[in-house]
């Protein structure tokens, strides 16, 4: 009985009417209460520093963590990660100012960098960003060495779920689906009519087309814009990211955090939901996360502590992604599996990639790199 198909009953309510009394979970009620009283463990356990802390992992190492995977005892991972598990496939962390991508913009004459990715200006102005995601377009990069361990953990039955702030879908072409992802900032993978009348969706591949070909898509429907699934500023994010954080984060065993400086909000506080037994595996570049002294004395712990005198659970990997998950695949014996898995995945999207070229022909490629949209005025109002 997985929490998963807990989750899966849940999200059927909705659609479903299931005579009450059928399924283990059916009552909303239940399961909020269930819910709540997680929340109360964790906060007494963290805040008042009750609630036994006993220490999970032998050593505060990748090969503790290792150690324990493989003790049988963690079952339920979950992985937090951000833009710096992309990197290695040659995305850019374009939504942090001062990364160089924001230097790039002056061409389409932006009041100000950010508003490439600011909902109202986006909705009159929808052109800087359609030319960027051409630029950008995830399709055209592959999954990394780090995408594909977490794929692994999956058919290990061993991940729970990720949580991720990236959009490139790269968790989805590495083969994880929605039911093992939370795509907090948003995904390319759908697209959605922005008229609150319509929201009709689109797939992948036909916001592709219109990408490629230079056209601003627009709802076959009702002619408004249509805009990728991805979190604008201004835009709230996806409620299913708050549900299920809620179910995830108290039954946690093990948090893998990769890739991501842990400063986007509130993201970044999904650190402090696990139970305070739960150990946490950070692998980046640097450590982060670390607790703010003055939150820690009001009682709002939950930072991470690599190497205090009272450190007992977190762990900081420094390294890249991708070396950081292949040391961890090598000390639980995993490490020709991935290798082969990457291997034979890159070799099956190369290949795809040809076919799609000789499809498609050369010259629509060549055009689509040679010049980025003008930034005209939209040829029509929207919505
Ligand atoms: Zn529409």
């Amino acid at each position: 009985m997985s929490d998963a198909s807990e989750l899966r009953n849940k999200e059927e309510e909705t659609v479903s009417s299931e005579p009450e009394g059928q399924s283990e979970d059916s009552s909303e009620e239940e399961s909020a209460e269930d819910t709540e009283m997680d929340l109360l463990r964790s906060l007494f356990s963290t805040g008042l520093g009750l609630g036994s802390a006993e220490k999970v992992l032998d050593d505060l190492t990748l090969e503790g963590v290792a150690r324990y995977i493989n003790s049988g005892k963690c079952k339920n991972i979950l992985c937090m990660v951000g833009a710096g598990i992309s990197t290695s496939a040659g995305i850019p962390d374009f939504r942090s100012p001062g990364t160089g991508l924001y230097a790039n913009l002056q061409k389409y004459n932006l009041p100000y960098p950010e508003a490439i990715f600011q909902i109202d200006y986006f909705k009159k102005h929808p052109e800087p960003f359609f030319a960027l995601a051409r630029e950008l377009y995830p399709g055209q990069f592959k999954p990394t060495i780090c995408h594909y361990f977490i794929k692994m953990m999956k058919d290990k039955g061993l991940l729970k779920r990720c949580y991720t702030q990236n959009i490139d879908t790269l968790e989805r072409a590495a083969g994880l689906d929605g039911n093992d992802l939370i795509e907090a900032h948003g995904t390319f993978h759908t697209s959605h009519c922005v008229s609150s009348f319509c929201r009709s969706e689109y797939t992948l591949g036909w916001m592709k087309e219109k990408i490629f070909s230079d056209e601003i898509p627009k709802c076959d429907k009702c002619s408004s814009l249509v805009k990728p699934d991805i979190v604008f500023f201004g835009e709230s994010l996806p409620a299913r990211v708050f549900s299920t954080v809620k179910k995830d984060f108290p039954r946690c065993d093990l948090l893998i955090i990769m890739g991501t400086s842990l400063q986007v909000q509130p993201f970044a506080s999904l650190i402090s939901r696990v139970s305070k037994g739960c150990p946490r595996l950070l692998i980046n570049m640097e450590k982060a996360g670390e607790a703010d002294p003055m939150l820690g004395f009001l009682g709002f712990g939950g930072g991470m502590d690599f190497d205090s005198e009272k450190a007992y659970r977190d762990v900081a990997h420094i390294s890249s992604c991708d070396e950081g998950c292949l040391a961890l695949a090598d000390l639980l014996g995993w490490k020709a599996e991935l290798e082969e898995l990457v291997k034979t995945e890159h070799a099956r999207i190369d290949s795809q990639d040809e076919k799609e070229k000789e499809k498609s022909g050369e010259s629509k490629g060549a055009a689509a790199e040679a010049s980025p949209a003008p930034a005209a005025p939209p040829s029509k109002a929207e919505e």
